[in-house]
């Protein structure tokens, strides 16, 4: 039996085409089903819908055999315990730091940077020498620097209408993302031949 691990919106309405051009259909749908492990037309495949950023927990703790998780989480959870063989093109994006339109960075002072992902964030700045305080949302990011809770913020951007329509702008890329075919590495040695075919299926669906 193979678990894949998907989260509901986005990324499974843009892995389902990928993962019909492999073979494998769900049986049920899951924004209508409240059914969290679906079956598919496979007996030996089951589809795990989770939240976006627990899927390379359940991946790396071996509850999925396989996943599809945004770099975006990946880069902010860091996990060891995983491959990550296929960049699958799809959810595409950018992680991107942007402020409220014409705002200029002070040239003192520590910077006040909202977002979720605060480890990337970290990271980022810290690369660049610079200290600054990161405050960590769970969501509305936008909203942080009209109200003087943040001077500028760190989220994905894929339009920019967001960003437009609150008066911001983005100023600075941090990494281009799209989302990643991820697989525990026990499972790639317990489950070599199963999850090697549906590697390669995947793969050459993605190619096309
Ligand atoms: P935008 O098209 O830039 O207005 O994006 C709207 C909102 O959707 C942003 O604030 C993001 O939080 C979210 N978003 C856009 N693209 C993605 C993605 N690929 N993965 C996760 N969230 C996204």
């Amino acid at each position: 039996m193979l678990k894949i691990a998907l989260s509901k919106g986005r990324i499974f309405k843009e892995t389902l085409p990928i993962l019909s051009q492999a073979g494998i259909e769900p049986i049920d749908d899951p924004e209508t089903s409240r059914k969290l492990i679906l079956d598919t037309n496979r007996d030996d495949i089951k589809l795990v819908i989770i939240r976006a950023s627990d899927v390379p927990t359940y991946v790396e703790y071996g509850a999925a055999d396989v996943g599809v998780a945004g770099k975006d989480v990946l880069l902010e959870q860091g996990s060891s315990g995983l491959y990550e063989p296929i960049d699958l093109h799809i959810a595409q994006c950018r992680l991107m730091v942007a402020a409220p339109v014409g705002w200029i960075a002070p040239t003192t002072g520590r910077l006040r940077v909202a977002t979720k992902y605060i480890h990337t964030t970290q990271r980022y700045y810290a690369e660049q020498g610079k200290q600054v305080e990161v405050i960590k949302l769970y969501g509305s990011m936008e909203l942080a620097p009209l109200v003087g809770l943040a001077d500028c913020i760190v989220d994905v951007v894929d339009t920019g209408n967001t960003l437009r329509a609150n008066g911001l702008e983005a100023l600075e890329n941090i990494a281009d993302i799209s989302s990643r075919l991820i697989v525990n590495k026990a499972a790639m040695k317990m489950k070599y031949v199963q999850l090697k075919e549906l590697i390669e299926r995947i793969r050459v669906a993605v190619a096309s």
